[in-house]
């Protein structure tokens, strides 16, 4: 299964991914891993990206894209895997979907996390972070054993620059103005599968599941 998956922040896709792919024994690629994992490794990709960092630059998107390209060649993903966080923009998606077919491997289908702004900002407000699974938690509606720290792992709990409220506005904003034209991208190929993103995590996994079945059955 070659799945990617779209939503706006705070529709819990980083947990889903979580499940998901320990369900469907796929390998679960977050853009926010495959950075630091880069630099740190000190791969050609790294030491570019590195270098634009030091100047104080963003890292250009066509960097990134290669660093996630690059993964999906690792042999390890041969049996599947779960995109997170990428693609975000459409000419991403272009790359993306050209790769796969170069390597005869096409996507097995999108799924959008559906969820209101305002329920996506009363979640991110209350979000907690371990520091070091990545594992995340809510002050209201996922509350930790023990306060902030990490049932998996014992890990700290923070909240994340990027969960304070003006961020979290911020963030819709941009994500409606990139990352939606890539619902249409998907929707025009027959990839693109809605979950809704409301209700308790196992519920929405349940869906997820259905639909990715759904997804795989149409395309055998
Ligand atoms: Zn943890």
């Amino acid at each position: 299964m070659r799945l990617v998956l779209l939503g706006p922040p705070g529709a819990g896709k980083g947990t889903q991914a979580y499940r998901l792919a320990d369900r469907f024994d796929a390998i679960l690629i977050g853009t926010g891993d495959i950075f630091p994992e880069n630099v740190k490794g000190d791969t050609p990709l790294g030491r570019e990206a590195r270098a634009y960092m030091e100047n104080g630059e963003l890292v250009p998107d066509d960097v990134v894209v290669l660093m996630v390209l690059d993964r999906l060649l690792q042999p390890d993903v041969a049996n599947g895997f779960i995109l997170d966080g990428f693609p975000r923009t459409l000419p991403q998606a272009q790359a993306l979907e050209n790769a796969l077919a170069d390597q005869d491997r096409p996507l097995s289908g999108a799924l959008k996390f559906v969820l209101s702004d305002e329920l996506a900002v009363k979640r991110l407000a209350g979000r907690r972070t371990c520091v070091v699974c990545k594992r995340t938690y809510n002050v209201e509606f996922k509350r930790p054993s023990h306060e902030n720290v990490c049932d998996r792992c014992g890990g700290e709990l923070l909240q994340r620059p990027d969960d304070r409220e003006e961020t979290v506005r911020h963030r819709l904003e941009v994500y409606h103005r990139d990352t939606e034209p890539l619902e249409f991208f998907f929707w025009e190929r027959g990839l693109l599968r809605e979950v809704e993103a409301d209700g308790s995590e196992d519920h929405v996994t349940e869906r997820a599941v259905e639909a990715i079945v759904d997804l795989v059955e149409e395309r055998r």
